[in-house]
């Protein structure tokens, strides 16, 4: 269910007077939908059990209780919104051990506008030009190994990416025209350290920005960067902080965060006048970093680890099945699931085709199907966004679908 149905539910619920008293308490939200109108069957959209990691096209995750309670308690009233953004920035700051930050619309919007500030500064007329500025295009330098989808969000400002290999030809990349230069966190492969990266760009007087949008867990990842000497860093809110789907995290120097705010919305005209964010979302961001920050980390962990031996027991009641911990290294999606493997001549069904059926089935679940690092095919089943009812749901469809293949 989106926010906004939510707060129109309890906007409808308060206004028909005697109702208002039944009112389900916000943090009950996050969990199940309120049986009273099920927006999903209105629409006819299907349900999905996400067995997988955040991904956007899914919804990312579900907020949490303090996020939901967050929104709907504050939906009632007006705020100034260059008030709210300061004082949520101000204390995401103090959360984060850095000098300043921002809301974005998610960590796309970040990287716009962190090279917008990079670009601009302050000065009202850039901000205006901006993407159409006069002369030579800005220029970003980048790792070639780290070019990715997300960059457009860079070109969008107008800026060229320039393509480095190496740390000895980074140093020779920096020109006048360099405004900023990016690491995307979770690369595969780097020619440049982040430690050299950031010496780098403090030689040449250029802010770095980091994009560890996908890198919770581990916790500590939201203070690594800034103290390594990144001078911005963003997060996305709506993956594992599961935070709004829409927010983002940008901080770091202050006067870069201001520039950045120059850029966005509210104001009316800025390159980020079409990210806004709007107040709830605000607040949910705040709640939902506080409560990532406060959370017992380890024993979250543990109970993933409880539900894959759970799925792990009944799905290798089929024989010939076995299952096995996968840990994703990292950066990005760190953290553990299920890898699933069998023999085909005894269960004779690809992994693939268990992915389809599960995402045809009702409930519909998305899984992944790939390629193990032994090259071996393999069914991967995510647990870390699963209600817990929904584990042993999972466990029991997967393992009819592949009992039925039995030979
Ligand atoms: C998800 C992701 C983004 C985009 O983040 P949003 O919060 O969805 O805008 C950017 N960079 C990387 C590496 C990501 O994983």
């Amino acid at each position: 269910m989106k926010r906004r149905e939510v707060i129109k539910n309890i906007g409808l619920l308060s206004v028909s007077g005697g109702v208002a008293g039944t009112l389900v308490p916000a943090a009950s939200f996050a969990g199940t939908r309120p049986s009273h109108r099920d927006l999903f069957k209105e629409l006819g959209v299907t349900p999905v059990i996400n067995a997988s990691v955040t991904m956007t096209f899914l919804s990312g995750s579900l907020m949490l209780p303090e996020v939901m309670e967050a929104i709907n308690s504050t939906a009632h009233d007006f705020a100034n919104m260059y008030e709210l953004q300061d004082k949520v920035g101000a204390k995401i700051a103090e959360m984060l051990h850095c000098e300043a930050a921002m809301v974005t619309s998610g960590a796309a919007c970040a990287m716009v506008l962190g090279t917008a500030a990079a670009i601009t500064g302050k000065d009202p007329e850039k901000i205006k030009l901006i993407p159409n500025l006069p002369g030579a295009r800005p220029e970003v330098i980048m790792q070639k190994t780290h070019r990715y989808l997300f960059d457009q969000a860079i070109t969008t400002t107008g800026a060229r990416i320039i393509e480095v290999e190496g740390p000895e030809e980074m140093d020779k990349a920096f020109n006048s025209n360099t405004v900023m230069t990016l690491y995307f966190n979770a690369a595969q492969q780097s020619s440049v350290t982040r430690e050299a990266f950031v010496a780098l760009s403090k030689k040449h007087n250029v802010p770095s920005f980091m994009d560890a949008a996908a890198d919770v867990p581990p916790v500590e990842n939201l203070f690594k960067y800034q103290k390594m000497g990144f001078d911005l860093v963003t997060f996305s809110g709506g993956k594992m902080i599961r935070g709004p789907q829409s927010a983002g995290l940008l901080f770091g120097r202050k006067d870069l965060i201001e520039a950045a705010k120059l850029n966005h919305s509210p104001h009316e005209a800025p390159i980020g006048r079409p990210m806004k964010v709007n107040k709830e979302e605000m607040f949910g961001m705040y709640a939902a970093l506080k409560a990532y920050l406060e959370r017992d980390h380890e024993k979250e962990w543990q109970d993933w680890l409880t539900r894959i031996q759970k799925i792990k027991k009944i799905v290798e009641s089929v024989p010939g099945v076995t299952g096995q911990t996968h840990i994703e290294p990292g950066p990005a999606n760190a953290f553990p699931s299920l890898d699933l493997t069998w023999d085909e001549q005894q269960v004779k069904i690809s992994p693939r085709d268990v992915q389809t059926s599960l995402r045809n089935g009702t409930p519909s679940i998305v899984a992944n199907a790939g390629k193990g690092p032994d090259g071996k095919p393999r069914l991967r089943v995510g647990v870390v966004l699963l209600k817990p009812e929904q584990v042993s749901i999972v466990a029991q469809r997967v393992r009819e679908i592949l009992k039925n293949a039995l030979s």
